[in-house]
Order: structure tokens, then sequence, then C-alpha cells
């Protein structure tokens, strides 16, 4: 898939932009003050496979320990600021590899010039984050507003000879979401952050994300995502994982296909999807395993399938690319998948 093209804008050891790479971001949600607990939660995001991490600067002790935080980490450290220009300038002396102003609560072009000052001195960007909710002027939240915010915030960064800008529109309306980071694409160079903001539970809120977010990298547009959801962030890595999978924009990542089962079943087939699927989110390689509930459509419905299993009454076949190559006892199925996968 053709992706658009940005300027390129380093983001610590990461190019955003300007290549065909979608990057996966993730927030903490712990007090970024509390470093144990901070740090902790990002070494289970780098596991999961998130490569940018973004924490709340709420005050000036979560300000202080960022480069504690950061000694810690492996991935790019974002710090989220929203109010206080002097959070910013902590956030950037303490070593952040990027900053993210929301610019309708910082509009003294004097204090964002010193923050502007500083990220040239570091040489990091800005990510000018517009929601829906921070019009300039409190315009009403529509695409064409959301650009003409962004445009009027750009201006200020332009204007200041600052370019290393990774832009974000988020709107919790899908449509004008999707409106508002189409006419960014064609309006700024720059590489753009996706995301539905607030978009909800994990269930609601993905499907809302992976319907925007979709939309606009089918179009080739994005650089980074973010799925916002109310939950842990592991699983907004996952809901990411499965929406960048669907694009090929992923490599290393199993995909997991099985049928809706029928009247035809005769095996506990839920409970393998389950085993599975906890034991996939643990797996990077490039696989596509089915399951299947009978063994009667099984294996053709499923021949592009790396490894697969066609389940019966007491035993199921197991097949590789559509070919039968096994025949186990059900309760082996789970342990055979498994095996098959490690020597993939
Ligand atoms: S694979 Fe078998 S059980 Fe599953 S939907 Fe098709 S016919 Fe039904």
């Amino acid at each position: 898939m053709k992706r658009n093209k940005t300027k390129s804008v380093k983001v610590g050891n990461l190019i955003l932009g300007g290549n065909d790479r979608v990057y996966i971001q993730s927030m903490t949600n712990t007090k970024t003050a509390n470093v144990e607990e901070t740090v902790k939660q990002i070494h289970r995001l780098e596991k999961a496979g998130c490569e940018l991490v973004r924490v709340a600067v709420f005050n000036m002790q979560d300000a202080k320990v960022l480069s504690e935080i950061k000694k810690q980490i492996k991935i790019p450290l974002i710090a989220d600021i929203h109010f206080d220009y002097k959070l910013a300038l902590e956030s950037i002396k303490q070593g952040v590899d990027k900053i993210r102003l929301n610019p309708g609560n910082i509009n003294d072009i004097d204090k964002v010039k010193l923050i502007v000052d500083a990220c040239k001195e570091k040489g990091i960007p800005i990510r000018v984050g517009v929601n829906s909710g921070s019009m300039k002027d409190d315009l009403p939240p529509t695409a064409e507003n959301m650009i003409l915010t962004a445009k009027y915030h750009i201006n200020i960064l332009e204007s200041l000879d600052f370019r290393d800008i990774v832009l974000s529109l988020k709107a919790t309306d899908i449509a004008t979401m999707i409106e508002a980071y189409e006419l960014a694409s064609k309006t700024f160079p720059y590489p753009l952050h996706l995301g539905v903001t607030e978009a909800g539970p994990a269930f609601s809120g993905s499907i809302k994300s992976a319907i925007g977010i979709g939309l606009l990298l089918h179009k080739g547009i994005g650089n980074t995502i973010r799925v916002s959801l109310t939950d842990t962030p592991e699983v907004e890595i996952k809901a990411a994982k499965e929406i960048l999978k669907n694009f090929n924009l992923i490599s290393n990542y199993p995909n997991l296909i099985s049928c809706p089962t029928c009247g035809r079943i005769q095996y506990d087939m839920t409970s393998i999807i389950k085993e599975l699927e906890t034991y996939l989110d643990t797996v990077n390689k490039n696989i596509t395993i089915a399951v299947m509930g009978c063994p009667v459509n099984g294996p053709g419905e499923a021949k592009h399938a790396d490894i697969g299993v066609a389940g019966g009454k007491d035993y199921s076949l197991i097949f590789k690319k559509g070919k039968v190559v096994d025949k186990v006892n059900n309760k082996d199925i789970f342990k055979t998948l498994k095996k098959m996968i490690e020597e993939f």
C-alpha cells in the first residue's frame, strides 16, 4: 500500500514520516512521578510492541523524574503538556524525545518561543495536538475549524523557523476525524499521528478506532497511531497491531483466523481459540493459523493458512497450507498447534 510522503521527523531513534513505517504509540496511565510504576508499565508496553510512549506531565514532580524514566526504558519518551509552558521547558531539559502540546492551552507566543528555542537546542520535535475539545476561539469542532486551529499554531512555529512538527487532529466523531486528517494531509507537509480521541472501552473503542484509523491508513495517511481505550495500555497495543496487520503494515505479528462455527461443530472450539489467542500474544512471527469448526470444509476454506486445525468429534485434523498432515486427539490440539508454531 502506497503511503503519502511527508517530511521526516526524528523522534529518538525513530524517523516518523518519509517512509512506509507506521509506528505504534501508547500512553501510560500511572502517576508519572511514581517512577517505579511508570517504568514497569512502559516495560510491559515495550514487550507488547509499543514503539513510542507518552507520559502525562501534570505537575513539576512529573517533569522532574523524566530523565530517570528515560534512563530505564528503550523506546522514545514523549512528554504530554497541557497548560504550563514551564512543564514543557523542564521536560525538554530532562531529555525527552518529543513534546506534545495542546496548543489551545499555551497561547502566549513568547512562551511558545521559549519552548521552541529549547526544542531547537535539543533537536527534538513538537507534536501540535489539536483536539475537537480545544478549538481556537471556541470555534465549533468541524474538520475545517480543526485545520484552521492547526494552521494558526503551525504558523507560529514556522514563523519561529521551527519545522520539526508532528500533527494530530483527534476528534470523537469519526466522520470529523477522517475529514480533518484528509484535509491535513493535503494542507501540511508534516507527519500525522492518528487517533480517535476518547474512543471508549476496549470493545466499542477498538471498533471505532479501527474504522477511523483504518480508513485513513487505507488512503496512505498516517505515520503513528494510538488506539485510545479505557483499559490497560497493553490492550491499546493489541488493538493497534490488529489494525496495522490488516493493512500489511506490521511484520512479525501472527494472524489468527477462525470460522464462526455452525451446527456442524462437534468440539469445544471456543476454549481452544481463547488459549491460542493468549499464546499468540507472545509470538513474534509472520504466521497465519486457522481454526475451523469441522473437517467438511475446514482445510479447503483455510488453504492460505500456514497451520490449522479442522475439529472433529473426538479427533481433529491438523493441516499445513491446506494439506492434512496429522490427526490428533482433541485434548492435544493446542499442544500440537503450539509446537508447530514454535517450529515454524
Ligand atoms: S468450518 Fe465447519 S463448523 Fe465452521 S462454519 Fe464452516 S461448516 Fe460450520
